[in-house]
């Protein structure tokens, strides 16, 4: 099946043993990062059993590619969901009784129809596929309601295999899907989330849409790529602001209108170079595999929802970066949200320790891949493609200003006082401005006391105790407040080490121009013969109605150039190239490559 229908050569990882797992009937829990594959982990059993796989998947906007791109490889596959005519349902219905599908994807909240079940019913089922499987997890950052039904699956289809799938990897989202999916007998199979195409970035927020667009100039000149912003407003402002500057740029966000949504993400999917600019509702399940950059203008709410995002860039292997720019009104904000989120302490609680696990990794002097990885439990070695990694921060021993910065806290404290950052640190360097001089601030013995760093490095400073929980932010104001461990390093028992803040834009100028370039290297006339199938697959991929990466991705197609094909058997051997796109397309292939 690899072979002959995906025109694969071997398996990835683990898959071999997750396929043998569902092929012989067991249930599997697979832990895979965002582009290790775990389509094939059921798609393949799907083939081999007798029946139709259905697949339970949220991403409803996207099943028609998926389809259209399962279609294109020869498999039988459809969809059902809210989406639809009645007529195209009944016809896919009557497809599945017929036992004309290999695969049926259905939207979570199908499952909870009676009429749905009844007609599954009347089928045969090779397997249950559940993706997505973190959205059943209170505790991760994508809870749908709909997926606490699947659990009847098992209650009712006792001997049909379950297959759950997901990104999100933390001990205590896959406990909870074990526990709520009743996949307690399901082997599990946790791959390595490292992804060591993608170089992690984090930076002090400065001018961000300045920086952003330095980002994508310097270093993303006319790539795809995701830029994240927190609300709708900063994404449709960030994304005119783009267009000003003559970089394509879509939003999408859940208050735009849905044909707008989704003709912006088709575009995003069929175009090459568009920069889509989105609040977290865009993202989930789009495997567009030449993303090239992610970037993040707000802080990301937690690791996993961080990480998630930022493993959209670079599925096709290929270098990709994700860059993060913070600042201290990030943690303001999101410390405002939290404040005022619904539910109780708890719920509370557990966003707050989010956030402080997002800032630990912002602040890190560690390799940033080594602490998302060990986030997830798993431990690595510095990477060498971060930049902690490539550009070392240097650490400092900040206890005398971390002393002075609390003690200034304490002091306004004492006056039943209490301020944000920026007061706390004009109080520091002596500004007696109008405010700081009417509070009569101007008399506190820690008034003018902290000459020796700017305002910036200040911020800096405050950014780190944050992040190292000696200090806290109160409320949605920014008050900054002493912690328990705040009095160990007042008292002088503690010492404090603080990164030295990295010179402003003092980025390698080494850093190479666009990164897809890289996978394999080619010759003039091989460049050419790829530029050739490239404007071929467009064509095609346009008349098709089809995403152009459906046809064939670009690694293939480079693959393709320095191999120079000249028969159907010689092309049949490129990886990626299967039987059915092999019948379909390699003629017209063979042409393109002849010249
Ligand atoms: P995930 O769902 O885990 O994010 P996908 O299933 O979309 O990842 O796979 C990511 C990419 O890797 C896809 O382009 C897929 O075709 C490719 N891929 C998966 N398995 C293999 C394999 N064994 N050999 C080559 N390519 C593979
Ligand atoms: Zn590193």
């Amino acid at each position: 099946m690899l072979r002959t229908v995906f025109g694969y050569d071997a398996f990835r990882g683990e898959q071999a043993a997750i396929i043998d797992t569902v092929v012989a009937g067991g249930d599997a829990l697979v832990l895979m990062p965002t582009g290790g594959g775990k389509s094939l982990c059921y798609q393949v059993p799907a083939l081999v059993r007798e029946g139709t796989g259905v697949v339970v998947s949220p991403l409803i906007a996207l099943m028609q590619d998926q389809v259209d791109a399962l279609g294109a490889l020869g498999v039988r596959a459809a969809f059902l969901n809210s989406s639809q005519r009645l007529d195209e349902r009944r016809e896919v219905e009557a497809a599945y009784l017929a036992g004309e599908l290999d695969l049926l994807y259905l939207a979570p909240e199908r499952l909870t129809v009676p009429d749905t079940v009844r007609l599954l019913e009347g089928g045969r089922i090779a397997l249950f596929a559940i993706d997505e499987a973190h959205c059943v997890s209170s505790w991760g950052h994508d809870f749908r309601p709909d997926y606490l039904a699947l659990a009847m699956l098992h209650e009712r289809w006792p001997d049909v295999p379950r297959i759950a799938l997901t990104a999100t990897a933390t001990a205590a989202t896959a406990a909870e899907i074990v526990s709520r999916l009743k996949l307690e007998d399901a082997t599990q199979f946790v791959a390595s989330f490292d992804r060591p195409n993608i170089e992690y970035r984090i930076v002090a927020k400065d001018e961000p849409r300045r920086q952003l667009l330095t980002l994508l100039r310097d270093e993303h000149p006319g790539d795809a790529g995701i830029v994240y912003c927190l609300s709708r407003k900063s994404v449709e402002q960030t994304a005119a602001f783009l267009n000003k500057e003559r970089i394509t740029a879509l939003p999408y966000h859940a208050g735009l209108d849905a044909g707008v949504r989704s003709a912006n993400q088709s575009r995003f999917l069929r175009e090459p170079g568009v920069v889509m600019v989105a609040t977290i509702a865009f993202g989930m399940g789009i495997d567009k595999p030449d993303v090239r950059f992610v970037a993040h203008l707000d802080l990301p709410k937690s690791v996993e929802g961080y990480y998630q995002e930022t493993g959209r860039a670079g599925r096709d292997g290929a270098p990709a970066t994700a860059w993060l720019a913070y600042g201290l009104a990030d943690v303001v904000s999101q410390r405002k949200m939290i404040d005022s989120s619904e539910g109780d302490a708890a719920h509370r609680r557990r966003l707050s320790a989010h956030l402080d696990a997002m800032l630990a990794l912002c602040e890190t002097v560690e390799c940033r891949r080594a602490q998302l990885l060990a986030y997830f439990g798993q431990a690595a070695e510095p990477c060498g493609n971060c930049d902690t990694c490539t550009s070392p921060p240097q650490t400092w021993d900040g206890t005398v200003p971390a002393q002075k910065l609390l003690s200034a806290v304490w002091r306004l404290a004492d006056r039943r006082q209490r301020y944000g950052a920026g007061h706390v640190v004009d109080i520091l360097l002596g500004n007696a401005n109008e405010r700081v001089t009417q509070l009569g601030h101007t008399d506190l013995t820690v008034f003018g006391i902290g000459t020796e760093l700017d305002a910036n490095e200040w911020r800096g400073v405050v950014r780190q105790l944050l992040a190292q929980q000696l200090l806290a932010v109160a409320d949605g104001y920014g008050t900054l407040v002493l912690t328990e461990s705040s009095t160990a390093v007042l008292r002088g028992e503690r010492t404090v080490a603080l990164r030295r803040e990295a010179p402003r834009a003092a980025r390698s100028s080494s850093r190479k121009k666009s990164s897809a370039a890289e996978a394999v290297a080619l010759d003039a006339p091989g460049e050419a013969v790829f530029e050739r199938l490239r404007a071929w697959r467009s064509a095609t991929a346009k008349e098709a109605g089809m995403p152009p990466y459906v046809i064939f991705h670009d690694a293939t197609l480079r693959q393709i150039a320095s191999s120079a094909p000249t028969s159907l058997s010689d092309l049949g051997a490129v990886s990626g190239v299967g039987a059915n796109k092999l019948a379909k397309w390699g003629p017209a292939i063979l042409a393109v490559v002849a010249g």
